[in-house]
């Protein structure tokens, strides 16, 4: 396999640069967060922020160089305007195809103190990123037919099969089982829960599993924090800063199982703010981390 020529991720001083793209709905909000929470825990990262409006062809330039710069990004879901014609690309895809992050990686585990329709679900689910409906190439053939073209390649499709049993191995997994799309919507993530990763040779870009934008229920501090902070522990895990991760992922889980204080969408009262400063309260119990500083 053909060696990386792309610099180590951006590491100045012990700390990283992180490019980190707001996205649209509850994107920003819930990305305040995250960086709210990381000042609070003096994790050593720092965020560029890029600004991706759907509209224009420059801003997704520019975040899919920063993401060469820095090679570690963290997303909100940026709106695909459908009003746009066919010729119009999802930004989303766009910079995951021209960044070959071609492996989607999300872990739909049972949460502590979350009713879930079946227990004790402890599957990754690894998807191929970049071709199928992902080579986004539409077309519309006659007015009011649109033709869809599914690329699939046996290169590629024997690299995504190489990486999930690479990755089975590693996480000590006794068995891949190979699924369709159909199967797959079966078994995915509820909004707001589960976080995800894309995993290229080069660059890795974290955002939540479901991938949506939460329009609806935009600014009005409802949404659930969960998925956006469990994805940028991934991204804490993939920077090597382990003992950061597992602090904010066990703050995140037992603040979920032990206050109960839930958001809406999983049957509680809670806002999202309140969520975020009980998870603070929990971090800020338990002492500074020590062995990293
Ligand atoms: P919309 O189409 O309204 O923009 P999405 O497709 O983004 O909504 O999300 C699907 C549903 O999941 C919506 O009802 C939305 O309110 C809900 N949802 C999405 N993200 C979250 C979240 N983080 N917390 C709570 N509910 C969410
Ligand atoms: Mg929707």
């Amino acid at each position: 396999r053909e060696k990386s020529t792309v610099p180590p991720p951006a590491k100045y001083g012990g700390r990283h640069t992180v490019t980190l793209i707001p996205g649209d709905g509850i994107g920003p909000e819930l990305l305040n967060h995250v960086r709210e929470l990381f000042r609070f825990s003096c994790v050593p990262v720092d965020f560029e922020v890029v600004n991706v409006c759907s509209a224009t062809e420059d801003d997704i330039n520019n975040a899919i160089t920063a993401i060469r710069r820095n090679g570690v990004a963290l997303k909100g879901n940026i709106e695909t305007l459908h009003t746009l014609p066919a010729s119009h690309k999802s930004r989303n895809n766009l910079l995951r195809t021209t960044l070959d992050l071609y492996a989607n990686v999300m872990h739909c585990k049972s949460l502590p103190g979350v009713q879930t329709r079946h227990n004790n679900i402890d599957i990754m689910i690894i998807r191929e990123n970049t071709e199928g409906e992902y080579s986004s190439l539409e077309h519309e053939s006659v007015s009011g037919v649109v033709e869809c073209l599914k690329i699939i390649t046996r290169t590629n499709s024997l690299r995504i099969a190489e990486y999930a049993f690479k990755l089975a191995r590693e996480k000590g997994r006794k068995r891949v089982t190979a699924v369709h799309k159909a199967v797959q919507t079966d078994l995915g993530p509820g909004p707001g829960l589960v976080p995800g990763a894309n995993y290229g040779r080069d660059y890795a870009v974290f955002e939540t599993a479901t991938r949506n934008t939460g329009k609806s229920i935009a600014d009005r501090n409802i949404a659930n924090p969960t998925a956006m902070l469990l994805a940028s522990c991934m991204m804490l895990d993939h920077l090597k800063l382990y003992d950061y991760a597992t602090m904010i992922r066990n703050a995140v889980l037992t603040t979920m199982n032990e206050t109960q204080l839930h958001t809406a969408d999983i049957g509680g009262q809670g806002t999202t703010s309140e969520v975020v400063q009980a998870i603070m309260r929990n971090i800020q119990s338990k002492g500074p981390l020590t062995s990293e500083l």
